[in-house]
């Protein structure tokens, strides 16, 4: 039985793999609130559930891999053709799909630094070169420096708006800017992850990537049901783009990677669209009352148009999120550069603040 583990050539894997770094999500443990994923804290609405556990009778059978009800749902939905959408295994993999679609080896892919920790996983996954432009001072994109490295290899361009993990966020006007700066071959994802929780100032234009993909066939915009939908456990995101686009990402797809689950769940979630998008006030509300106690304890904490925030403690950054683990509450860490909190309910928030204006005060 052990002698196939005994043997002493290990099988060969593309030695490149070891240098890329695994995803490493967030984690918890029982009993702590978890603060970490920028999950919500509510689970799905009853009609949701129900029609999760009515659609498990089918299961026997093969999903629809064309997701032809959920497609016509978002299609009407978002005001825009069934031609022009695709779905994917949360908007994780249609990042993949993006890279897959438009690099060969060798070939760039620019995005800020830092940003959604997947970029530069998948691009090297992909054999493609990870460009990693760093953010302002004040941690928002600077659409300036994107610019400024592009070259002849440049295939694709992620912009995340609002930021993971830095919650900044981009105008309509300076992104418009943006994007009629970049070359027309050159795809450009907006990551638009947290859509959802945007809040636009007063007399600014919110920042809606449909709006700028709508004139601009190299625009493609990323949503998920993971978010403000409440269902990142089941995995369905979707993409907006031109048709030609859509066609390439239906080639490198990995076949029925959306599960029947998740597409009756995305249905039913859409269904209900105004009463989870009401939820976000919520959310909102505890983002601006967190970001006002923090920065009435003294922390520096840009403002965020996100579901979390972003505490940039640098080498602090480590041992802050261990004390508080330690106090029950899951932060996720980035070495050397800050910590991100999630918005949770009033009383997770609660919790959080209670360490961080305590005993955390002193780490930070
Ligand atoms: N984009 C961004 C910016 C994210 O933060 C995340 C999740 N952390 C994703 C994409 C992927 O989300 P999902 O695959 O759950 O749709």
């Amino acid at each position: 039985h052990g002698e196939a583990h005994n043997r002493l050539v290990t099988p060969r894997t593309r030695p490149d793999l070891e240098s890329i770094p695994a995803y490493v999500p967030g984690r918890s443990f029982p009993g702590a609130v978890k603060l970490a994923s920028n999950e919500t804290t509510i689970g799905p609405l009853p009609s949701v559930r129900e029609a999760i556990a009515d659609a498990a009778a089918g299961l026997n059978r093969y999903p629809d891999n064309g997701a032809t009800e959920l497609i016509a749902a978002l299609s009407e939905r978002l005001g825009v053709p069934t031609e022009r959408i695709a779905v994917g295994c949360g908007s994780v993999s249609l990042c993949q799909e993006l890279v897959q679609i438009t690099c060969d080896a060798g070939d760039e892919v620019i995005f800020a630094w830092r940003s959604f920790e997947a970029y530069p996983i998948i691009a090297a996954v992909a054999g493609a070169t990870a460009v990693r432009v760093p953010n302002t001072a004040d941690h928002g994109h600077d659409l300036k420096a994107m610019l400024a490295a592009i070259t002849d290899r440049t295939r694709l361009i992620f912009v995340c708006n609002p930021n993971n993990p830095t919650g900044s966020l981009l105008g309509k006007e300076e992104l418009a800017q943006f994007l009629d700066a970049v070359p027309e071959h050159i795809v450009v994802a907006l990551d638009e992850a947290y859509f959802e929780y945007v809040r636009p100032e007063p007399g600014e234009d919110l920042p809606d990537g449909l709006e700028l993909a709508d004139s601009r066939s190299n625009v493609v915009v990323l949503r998920t049901f993971s978010k403000a939908y409440g269902l990142a456990g089941i995995r369905v995101g979707y993409a907006v783009a031109d048709p030609s686009v859509v066609t390439a990402l239906s080639k490198v797809h990995t076949p029925f990677s959306v599960n029947s689950l998740a597409q009756t769940a995305a249905v039913a979630s859409l269904a209900a669209a105004n009463e989870l998008l009401a939820r976000t006030e919520g959310v909102v509300a505890e983002r601006e009352r967190v970001h006002a106690a923090l920065v009435e304890a003294g922390y520096e904490v840009p403002a965020s148009a996100a579901n979390f925030l972003w505490l940039p403690l640098g080498e602090r950054s480590a041992a802050f999120s261990e004390a508080a683990a330690e106090a029950g509450v899951v932060l996720r860490n980035f070495t050397g550069e800050g910590t991100r909190v999630t918005i949770g309910d009033p009383h997770e928030n609660g919790l959080f603040l209670d360490f961080a204006t305590g005993q955390g005060r002193a780490l930070a």
